[in-house]
C-alpha cells in the first residue's frame, strides 16, 4: 500500500504517487515477476532474454494477478513465453502494413478524416502480443521534433477533423510535451477532436493525475479517450477514479480490447469485462482480432471461434455493451468487421 502525504491529498481524488517514479519502478526481470506472484518455480522455462523485446510491468498492474496461478490472464499477457520463439508461417514483423500509410514523421493516415500521431515509442507495460514488439517506432516519434513536421503535414489536410495519438503509449508523454501538442492545434482549425488510445489509464492509472486532468479539461475539443482492457481483473478501483477524472474533464471514455486465447477467449470473461467496463463508466467499441505478428501465434483465436463468442455475448447483454469485432487489414478503408 502507498501511503499519501498530506501535500499528495490536494484533490481528493488525486492520485498519491508520482507515475513517472511508479514507471521507474516497473517490474522489467521475468524472475522478479513469477517471485512476485508465487511462481518462481516457473522459472527454467523462460525463454532465454527477451529476444529484443523487454518484460515491463508496473507493480501495481502486478498486485492485480492471482497469487500462484500460472494461467493467470494479466499475468499471461506481459510474461515472456517459450512459444514466441517459433516461427509460425503468416505471423510477420510489421503485421498491419504501417509503413505504407505513413506520410511525415509520425503521421499514419489510413482512413477518411482521422490522422495518427505516433506520439511516443514507449509504454509502461509491454504487451507480449503487440503488434508493435518488432517496429520502430522510436524513431517514428512526431514528439520528437515537437510535432512541428506532423501539424505542418497536417495543416495542409482540410479533410482531417480528428487526430488520435497514440504510440507506444501517448500518455508517456510528460504534460509539458501534451501541452506543446494543444498549442501547436489551435492552428488546425478543421481539427474538432482529440482522440487518445492509451494502457496507461489501466496499467498505471496514476498517470491520470492533476497536471494532466487540467490540461484535458481545457482543451477547446471533443475528447475521446480509448482505453485497452482485455480482462476485468485490470479494473481496480485505482481504474475506476481515473476514469472518473477523465470523464469529469470532458471526455468520452471507450475500450479496445484484443481477443487474446487463454487470456479473455470466454464469454463469461468477455461479458464480465463489459460489464466491469460499464461500471467504470466505459463503453466498450472493439474487440481486436489479434494482428498477426512474429511471436504471437500462440495468442490467435480463429475467425469462427471469435463469431461464436460474439454471437454469445449478443444473446446476454445489452447491444451497447457487446464490442465490435474487428481485423485490421493492411489498405482497407476501415477497420474490417468480422
Ligand atoms: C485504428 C486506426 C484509426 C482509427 O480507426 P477507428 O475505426 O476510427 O477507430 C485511425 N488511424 C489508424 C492508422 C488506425 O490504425
Ligand atoms: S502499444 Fe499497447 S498493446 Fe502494445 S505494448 Fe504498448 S500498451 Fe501494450
Amino acid at each position: 500500500m502507498i501511503t499519501a502525504s498530506p501535500a499528495a491529498r490536494i484533490t481528493p481524488d488525486a492520485p498519491a504517487a508520482d507515475w513517472r517514479q511508479l514507471w521507474r519502478e516497473a517490474v522489467t526481470d521475468a524472475a522478479e515477476l513469477l517471485q512476485l506472484v508465487g511462481l518462481q518455480h516457473l522459472a527454467g522455462e523462460l525463454p532465454p532474454a527477451d529476444a529484443g523485446f523487454q518484460l515491463r510491468v508496473p507493480r501495481g498492474f502486478v498486485a492485480r494477478m492471482r497469487h500462484g496461478d500460472p494461467r493467470d490472464p494479466l499475468l499471461l499477457q506481459v510474461l515472456p513465453q517459450l512459444a514466441e520463439l517459433d516461427e509460425v508461417p503468416g505471423f510477420v514483423a510489421d503485421a498491419v502494413g504501417d509503413m505504407a500509410a505513413r506520410e511525415a514523421r509520425g503521421v499514419l493516415h489510413k482512413y477518411h478524416g482521422r490522422a495518427l500521431l505516433i506520439a511516443s515509442g514507449s509504454c509502461a507495460v509491454n504487451c507480449r502480443y503487440c503488434f508493435r514488439r518488432h517496429f520502430p517506432y522510436g524513431e517514428e516519434m512526431a514528439a520528437s521534433g515537437q510535432w512541428k513536421q506532423a501539424l505542418e503535414h497536417l495543416r495542409q489536410d482540410p479533410s482531417i477533423s480528428e487526430l488520435i495519438l497514440s504510440g507506444g503509449d501517448p500518455l508517456s508523454l510528460a504534460t509539458s510535451k501534451l501541452e506543446e501538442l494543444g498549442r501547436g492545434l489551435a492552428d488546425l482549425p478543421q481539427v474538432i477532436r482529440l482522440r487518445i488510445h492509451s494502457r496507461l489509464p489501466v496499467v498505471l492509472p496514476e498517470r491520470i493525475d492533476d497536471a494532466f486532468i487540467g490540461w484535458l479539461g481545457a482543451l477547446p475539443l471533443q475528447k475521446v479517450v480509448v482505453l485497452h482492457a482485455n480482462h476485468a481483473n485490470e479494473l481496480d478501483a485505482s481504474v475506476d477514479a481515473a476514469c472518473a477524472r477523465l470523464r469529469a474533464a470532458g471526455a468520452t471514455v471507450l475500450n479496445q480490447s484484443v481477443l487474446l486465447r487463454g487470456v479473455n477467449d470466454d464469454a463469461d470473461a468477455l461479458a464480465e469485462l463489459s460489464e466491469r467496463l460499464f461500471a467504470a463508466g466505459v463503453l466498450p467499441y472493439y474487440l481486436h482480432q489479434l494482428d498477426r505478428v512474429q511471436g504471437a501465434a500462440h495468442f490467435e483465436v480463429d475467425d469462427r471461434r471469435a463469431l461464436a463468442l460474439v454471437e454469445a455475448l449478443r444473446a446476454r447483454l445489452p447491444g451497447y455493451l457487446v464490442p465490435r469485432l474487428v481485423r485490421e487489414v493492411g489498405g482497407d478503408a476501415s477497420k474490417r468487421p468480422l
